[in-house]
């Protein structure tokens, strides 16, 4: 299984913004983008000088951010514009929404991971399972009615045993429900562009594929 292996917070840095990759750290001073508001690299602090971007760069840009965001390489995250297109209604909206379907994601929604990157290791480490099935695929796409759980086993885990106490006083977006005694959740509905906090302009993106 391919993965981004560099350092994260340099994607964040890129973008010149917090993406969120790194859970509670991305909520401290140690952020990399506080302490260092500027791209990486030898020529980072000329590039806030940058001159203005062409119409490509910036949906270029566009894609990378979303990318980066939920975590998929380009070729993933290019299958699923395909599917995006020959999907009814809006491609953007429709690309977001499948990305909001991965099941990663949707662990990461549910609050039982403080990031995509650990919902991404525990859905691969065989800890959860969707409709009583164990699933370690952590691009798998959830549908409406899923129900995504942590597994029985692994309630005993010390990540596990204390998360039922801070899910009691989390809440999780309108297109999930959450069980929290029960460490589970379900996807209620497909999510509207309103309940997406991606910071992409999806349209940007189309225009990028549509060259
Ligand atoms: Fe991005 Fe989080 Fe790193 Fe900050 S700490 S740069 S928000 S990944």
């Amino acid at each position: 299984m391919a993965r981004y292996t560099d350092a994260v917070c340099k994607q964040c840095r890129r973008e010149g913004m917090k993406l969120f990759l790194k859970g509670e750290r991305c909520l401290s001073p140690k952020c990399a983008v506080e302490r260092r508001p500027f791209p990486p690299g030898m020529h980072g602090r000329q590039g806030r000088f940058r001159r203005q971007e062409s119409d490509f760069a910036q949906q270029l840009r566009e894609k990378q951010r979303a990318r980066h965001f939920y975590g998929v390489l380009e070729r993933q995250f290019r299958r699923y514009f395909e599917l995006a297109l020959r999907s009814r209604g809006q491609t953007g909206l429709n690309l977001l929404t499948i990305l909001e379907r991965r099941l990663d994601n949707v662990v990461y929604r549910l609050g039982l991971a403080d990031s995509r990157a650990q919902a991404r290791q525990l859905v691969s480490h065989g800890h959860i399972e969707v409709n009583g099935i164990k699933t370690n695929i952590p691009s798998a796409l959830v549908n409406v009615g899923d129900e995504v759980r942590v597994r029985e086993s692994s309630r005993n885990n010390a990540y596990f045993r204390d998360l039922a106490d801070i899910l009691e006083h989390r809440s999780v977006p309108a297109w999930l429900s959450l069980n929290a005694s029960e460490l589970s959740g379900k996807v209620v509905a497909l999510p509207t562009r309103d309940q997406i906090d991606a910071p992409v302009n999806e349209q940007l993106i189309v225009e990028y594929y549509s060259r």
